[in-house]
Order: C-alpha cells, then sequence, then structure tokens
C-alpha cells in the first residue's frame, strides 16, 4: 500500500507552536473541541498531552499488528485540561495572570511542562517532542473500532474516521496508544488528524509541516526512493517512529536530538551524551544508537569541511526540498 509519511527533526524544533496553531485554527476551532490539539509539541522529558498518555494502555501485543489488541483506558478529563470558560475580560484587562482568569485554578493543560528541564545543572536538558497520529500501518484505532467507522485510504495510507459512521463508542481512544483521537462530546464523535488530506490532494503539505519556521518537517511518500523520507528513514536509518513497541507501524519518524556533551565536576566537557542515550532508546527503540552514530559521523564530517548529503538533506536551505508530494489528483 503507498504511504505517506512525515520525518520531524527533533534537533531543530524550537518549541514555537506555530504547527498547533496552523492546526488548530485550520480544523479544531469549533465547539466541542476546545480540547483537541491533533497536533502538539510536548517538552521532554515530561508528561505530555493527554498527561501521562504513555501509560494508558493500547496498541498491539504480540508484534507489529499481528497479535491482540492490548486494553487501553479513556484518559480522564483532567488529562486534557481544565474545562472551565476562561474570563476572558480579565485576561485582557491585564489585571490577572493567566492562571488566575479561571475561577477554579487549572492544574494541567497541553503544553504545561513546557521547558521543564531534567536532570542538574549544568547538565540539564529538554527537548520537543511534536507529536500527531501516526497514521500507522496497523492502525489499532480502526481494529478497535466496533462500527467500522475507520478506514485507511487504499491511495496513501492516511487513517480517517467517517463522522457519519462514528457513532462515539470511543473504543479507538482507548486502542490508540499515542492517545491521538478525541472525543467531541458536543458533536458525540471522535476525531482526529486528517494529515490536511484536502491539501495533500492539492499537493500542498499539511499546514504543520508548511508554516514551521525550523523547516524541520518533511512530507513525501515512503517508497518514493528519491524523496528525503526514504533517504532518512530507510536508506541512512536516521528517523526514528515513536514508540515502536505499541507496535502499530508509526509513520511519523523523528530525527533523535544531539544535544552538547555535559561537563564535569571540573567544569570540563566530558564524553557523555547530555541526554541519556537510554531515555532516548526508551523512545524511539533500540535504533537509536545507530541513528545518532550515523548523525554525529556526518557532523563531524561537516566540521572537517568535506561534504555531507545528510546534513545537507537535513538543513533543507531550500523548503521545497523538504516535500515530495504526488501531483494534484484532477477529476
Ligand atoms: S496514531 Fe493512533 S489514531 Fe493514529 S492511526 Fe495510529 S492508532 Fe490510529
Ligand atoms: S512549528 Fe516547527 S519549530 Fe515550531 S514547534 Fe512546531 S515543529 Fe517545532
Amino acid at each position: 500500500m503507498p504511504q505517506i509519511a512525515m520525518v520531524i527533526d527533533l534537533n531543530k524544533c524550537i518549541g514555537c507552536q506555530s504547527c498547533t496553531v496552523a492546526c488548530k485554527s485550520l480544523w479544531t476551532d469549533e465547539a466541542g473541541q476546545e480540547q483537541m490539539f491533533w497536533n502538539n509539541v510536548e517538552t521532554r522529558p515530561g508528561q505530555g498531552y493527554p498527561r501521562d498518555w504513555e501509560h494508558s494502555g493500547g496498541g498491539w501485543a504480540g508484534g507489529q499488528g499481528g497479535g491482540k489488541l492490548k486494553p487501553g483506558v479513556i484518559p480522564p478529563q483532567a488529562a486534557y485540561g481544565f474545562d472551565g470558560e476562561p474570563n476572558h475580560d480579565e485576561a485582557w484587562s491585564g489585571r490577572a495572570d493567566r492562571l488566575r482568569v479561571y475561577e477554579k485554578q487549572p492544574e494541567w493543560g497541553v503544553n504545561w511542562d513546557e521547558d521543564s528541564s531534567s536532570g542538574t545543572y549544568p547538565n540539564n536538558f529538554h527537548f520537543y517532542l511534536p507529536r500527531l497520529c501516526n497514521h500507522c500501518t496497523h492502525p489499532a484505532c480502526m481494529h478497535a473500532c466496533p462500527v467500522g467507522a475507520i478506514y485507511k485510504r487504499e491511495e496513501d495510507g492516511i487513517v480517517l474516521i467517517d463522522q457519519d459512521k462514528c457513532q462515539g463508542k470511543r473504543e479507538c481512544v482507548k486502542a490508540c496508544p499515542y492517545k491521538k483521537i478525541y472525543f467531541n462530546a458536543t458533536a458525540g464523535r471522535s476525531q482526529k488528524c486528517i494529515f490536511c488530506f484536502p491539501r495533500v490532494e492539492s499537493g500542498v503539505p499539511p499546514a504543520c509541516a508548511r508554516q514551521c519556521p525550523g523547516r524541520l518537517r518533511f512530507v513525501g511518500m515512503l517508497d518514493d526512493s528519491a524523496g528525503p523520507i526514504h533517504r532518512l528513514v530507510n536508506d541512512y536509518k536516521v528517523a526514528l517512529p515513536l514508540h515502536p513497541e505499541y507496535g502499530t507501524g508509526p509513520n511519523v519518524y523523528y530525527v533523535p536530538p544531539v544535544l552538547p556533551p555535559g561537563f564535569g565536576p571540573d567544569g570540563r566537557v566530558i564524553d557523555d551524551p547530555r541526554i541519556p542515550t537510554a531515555y532516548l532508546r526508551s523512545l524511539f527503540g533500540p535504533g537509536v544508537d545507530a541513528a545518532l552514530a550515523t548523525i554525529r559521523a556526518e557532523m563531524e564530517r561537516r566540521q572537517r569541511g568535506e561534504p555531507s548529503e545528510l546534513m545537507d538533506l537535513l538543513v533543507a536551505r531550500d523548503w521545497k526540498t523538504l516535500f515530495n508530494i504526488p501531483e494534484p489528483r484532477h477529476g
């Protein structure tokens, strides 16, 4: 099956949330979608959005889509954040800070733990992790839906929820291990990222990718051997799925972050990486060691003044090199 995919280079993400805003203003600004962030950018290490989603179950037991669905839970409302109406007058007047515009103090929300570092100064660290539906090869959400409302398009592998068929049973919310399906209580239906399919059908990249000032989201067909996605995922193997052990075969891939090395007690630079590799392994699987080694080797080549196709690809001086979306469909 042809599969559209995205590669996100975490070394270039500045956590600006332009992608989040682009998505929210395009697709989820209606009643019932207040807590819905089809695209979110979370600070790592952190609890993410919805809070603690990595411990909410779902996905497949027994390997890539081949076994049984694992039980999952619907995150409580508190994991998405406070759903009260803010006092806009107070907020605009400047009399209240952003938390005091609610009658009840919120205790969680999207991007709540922004820029909260881990570790001890001067070796503390954090990085940003943009997340969206992975348009998985083995979508647990699709298999869990009791009314067959979720389908995967044959032409590009985009996973969609048929809004006319969905009966709001939320089995998909439980089954998605990434918790990237949201329930719209006003509409009574589940909703999620549509990979901007109307844009893709016109040859235009998804809004999150096109609006990203970091030029770090590559979009294209996975099997296009000349395209950047295939080069990064299959040839260089520097782009890895998030939590491959969930077994859904994600089609959003990440270039893992390489931060500067840490400092020893005497203040000198040490060999240990600032981000513990074990932590990156817990996110991106065992392939992360080889991916980091390749990235570091290519960085050093460039520092020696030698050519590096990989670095040129990742730098993306011309934004058009980020995308290799098929020609627009007509008729
Ligand atoms: S990320 Fe979740 S919602 Fe998206 S296709 Fe995979 S299982 Fe379904
Ligand atoms: S727009 Fe780009 S740089 Fe900004 S948060 Fe999103 S992915 Fe990161």
